[in-house]
């Protein structure tokens, strides 16, 4: 099969990848989405080497269950190894030993193919379509913050960052609070938020200076951090989304000072992703911006790199 693998020097197009053989469910991947994770993957993060992609919808090809043969499915991504402490109390996202697809010893989707356990599938309903469904697993990395922190409406919420994933946040966290302001860098990105009804910023200015009960940090980068500590009023909550593959010293005085709550945030719940795109009060239609074979991945991977840039996706 058709398969994108990075070794962990560089990404390669592969024409005759072994196609995966398990007992698992096997996926035939319809689109895959490009990612943040993916590029931070490239930039040495988890020292993965194997099929890069997390961010798929496919059909099922094989499976144990034949009711799922044939379904539309998107997946999440971890799967634990069933017999630690961790899996047994039914935290499996935590499991010291679990794989994740496309970033922890696990093939991922940017390939013809890919296999998953049964239950980490789930059938999407038709009236959500496949450029829909490639957005899920963001989507529920989005709800994640609400599962973690219990949102009060009338909170000052800010999101530092105006990408992919910062962008399917404001739309997640504008469903339980109604003050939201987004600051980022890039006038496109911003635009796109000001025509949902959303308050944009670039730039800190004074008033805005420890201002805000709740911030997410989903920049990707060091500064974002750094920003997001001048937002937060003391004794607020700092939400981090980013993996950031450089490793620069981060000064954390100011979250002692300030005693600000630190939350990292990771992948989240499918349903909740699944049913705010079914019932559309989250809208995810303008983001992709194009849609590339796997055989043109560099262009698929410059484009995604490009800072003005939302959603690549490739189609395998
Ligand atoms: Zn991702
Ligand atoms: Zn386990």
């Amino acid at each position: 099969m058709k398969a994108l693998c990075f070794d962990g020097k560089k990404l390669e197009y592969i024409s005759d990848y072994p196609k995966p053989q398990s007992d698992e469910a096997l996926v035939k991947v319809t689109m895959a989405g490009i990612c943040g994770t993916d590029l931070e993957i490239l930039q040495g993060y988890m020292s993965y080497e194997g099929v890069l992609g997390h961010e798929f919808v496919g059909v099922v090809e094989d499976a144990k269950n034949k009711e799922l043969i044939g379904k539309r499915v998107v997946g999440e991504i971890n799967v634990g190894c069933q017999n630690c402490e961790v899996c047994k109390k039914g935290n499996e996202r935590h499991c010291p030993n679990r794989t994740v697809l496309g970033i922890l010893n696990r093939d991922g989707a940017f390939a013809q193919y890919l296999s998953l356990p049964e239950k980490n599938l789930h059938v999407i309903p038709d009236s959500i379509s496949d450029k829909q469904a490639v957005f899920i697993e963001p989507v529920a990395a989005a709800f994640e913050i609400k599962e973690q922190i219990s949102l009060k409406p009338d909170w000052q919420v800010a999101i530092v960052g105006d990408g992919r994933l910062a962008q399917l946040i404001v739309s997640v966290l504008r469903t339980s609070c109604s003050k939201v302001t987004c600051f980022g860098r890039h006038q496109n990105k911003l635009d796109r938020l000001e025509k949902l009804g959303i308050k944009t910023k670039i730039g800190i200015s004074k008033e805005d200076q420890h201002y805000f009960d709740l911030v997410v940090e989903a920049t990707g980068s060091t500064s974002g951090f750094l920003d997001s500590m001048k937002l937060v009023k003391p004794k607020g909550v700092v939400i981090l989304k980013s993996t950031i593959a450089s490793k620069e010293n981060l000064d954390l005085t100011p979250a002692v000072v300030n005693e600000i709550t630190l939350v990292g945030s990771r992948c989240g719940p499918f349903r909740p992703a699944i049913n705010a795109l079914a019932s559309g009060i989250i809208s995810v239609d303008d983001l992709i911006e194009s849609e590339y074979p796997l055989e043109k991945f560099q262009q698929a991977f410059d484009e995604a790199k490009k800072s003005n840039t939302l959603k690549v996706v490739l189609k395998p």
